[in-house]
């Protein structure tokens, strides 16, 4: 019989809005632990919550772009429970009168996006002791919820990466997973292909990367079916994945268990919001991923080109400073996703810290573009460019790296490299076509590479059929 997953995630997203959600206290990362709090988001007695206008703007961003519906009245709740990370004893969250619901994204649907606050982080010390840290209580908490139309752990990881490409570019939040900005819970069953009916879900947890979810998944989706396949049942509950021995394994805590008590937070009244900033916001979102994927096919990139320079934003912004002015935008999206990603991997740096200004790799690539550098010598001028801070015409002009244009020089070449290899030239002559390379490489070693590989094979083709 032939399985299906049915794929549901929850994902959470810290907002990169400057302060936290309902204090006025510095939404930051890295500082002295316990330095960035107050009394209110330290959950002293008889302090009040006020919410952050930018957290709404870059929830209402995230509607505007997953075509979601926005409640212009929404209403914060307490889900309340015990845990030494939540001063207060519960979370401020929207539970079931959320702010957004519905929308999609790659065809998967959004079941609704909460606005919400964090938790404090805790460290566990090897001796037990739990270490706590408020910098992060309350900072503000996108909680997006999709339907279960995800059939598959490959699509899960696809549908990640482009929400995180979408966040990204709508400036909300830096998605970095390494720092806990961007995390995912998944929801897995399997069903006989072709089946409408949903069998008994599992919650995975303890992802930590889009890879691991990948992962997760896959091994979920193995186990589930095996069971079925013995006879046996899977059991609801929640697994944690294991990254080091690639298995997921029940929680061993009661916390599943949980009974939240909800109620309508006290403290604030129902978020209203007015339509005509709602509709401001969506009138002003920035270029999103899907439409510089469509531009940048349209400028004959090739796919994997487009992928690598969507990735970060920044480096598509570099990319189309480069191409600007240049007739073969393909060659400026190959240099970028190749060669400039390359010495940033290398060197560990954002793409705004690329050593060449837009300017100075495009009058590299014009050279290309004239015919007056080949590719290797561009390799050569490029490295040189990166040690030396030089432009590229003037190491073209002390190295001597143009392109030989003299013709009559090339045959000059031609005929010595054919007198030297006669042997070669009598294989070629009684059919094997395939020593071509052979003379071909003789041409450019004796003009030290600076020869057009295209003139030298037809000259020796020329030469060889006659
Ligand atoms: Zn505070």
């Amino acid at each position: 019989m032939a399985w299906e997953a049915v794929i549901g995630l929850e994902i959470h997203v810290e907002l990169e809005t400057r302060s936290k959600m309902f204090c006025g206290c510095p939404n930051t990362y890295g500082e002295e632990p316990n330095t960035m709090v107050c009394p209110v988001c330290l959950g002293h007695p008889g302090t009040l919550p006020v919410p952050n206008r930018e957290a709404v703007r870059a929830a209402l961003k995230l509607g505007a772009a997953l075509g979601s519906t926005v409640h212009t009245t929404s209403v914060f709740y307490r889900k309340n429970y015990f845990y030494p990370d939540l001063p207060k004893g519960y979370q401020i969250t929207q539970y079931t009168a959320s702010l957004l619901t519905g929308g999609h994204l790659q065809g998967v649907g959004i079941e609704r996006v909460n606005l919400e606050e964090e938790t404090a982080k805790s460290y566990h010390a090897e001796d037990g002791t739990v270490l706590l840290d408020f910098n992060r209580a309350g900072i503000p908490l996108l909680e997006i919820v999709t339907l279960p139309d995800i059939r598959s752990p490959r699509q899960a990881r696809k549908f990640l990466e482009d929400l995180r490409l979408v966040i990204l570019y709508l400036g909300i939040s830096g998605c970095d997973m390494e720092k806990g900005q961007l995390r995912v819970d998944a929801n897995i069953s399997v069903r006989p292909e072709g089946s409408t009916a949903y069998g008994t879900k599992v919650e995975v947890k303890n992802m930590n990367s889009f890879k691991a979810v990948e992962d997760a998944l896959s091994f979920e989706f193995r186990r589930q079916v095996s069971l079925l396949e013995r006879g046996e049942n899977v059991i609801q509950e929640t697994r944690l994945w294991d990254e080091h021995r690639k298995e997921t394994r029940p929680m061993r805590s009661k916390e599943e268990a949980h009974d939240y008590r909800y109620f309508p937070e006290p403290d604030l009244p129902p978020l209203v919001l007015d339509p005509a900033w709602v509709e401001e916001v969506r009138q002003n979102l920035p270029e999103l991923p899907e439409a510089r994927r469509t531009r940048y096919l349209s400028w004959g990139l090739s796919e994997k080109v487009v992928e690598a320079l969507l990735w970060d934003p920044a480096l598509g912004d570099y990319f189309e400073a480069v191409a600007e002015g240049l007739s073969r935008k393909d060659l400026a999206g190959n240099w970028v996703a190749t060669q400039v990603l390359r010495v940033l991997n290398e060197r560990g740096l954002a793409p705004e810290a690329f050593p060449l200004s837009p300017d100075a790799l495009r009058e590299l690539l014009l050279l290309i573009e004239d015919g007056i550098l080949h590719h290797s010598s561009a390799q050569q001028v490029f490295e040189e460019m990166l040690t030396t801070g030089k432009p590229a015409r003037q190491i073209v002009r002390e190295k001597n790296l143009e392109v030989v244009r003299d013709t009559d020089l090339l045959a000059r070449v031609v005929t010595e490299v054919l007198e030297e290899h006669a042997e070669i030239v009598e294989k070629y002559r009684s059919g094997k076509k395939g020593v071509l390379g052979v003379l071909i490489g003789a041409v450019m070693r004796k003009t030290g590479g600076k020869a057009d590989p295209r003139a030298v094979r037809e000259m020796l083709l020329s030469r060889l059929e006659s």
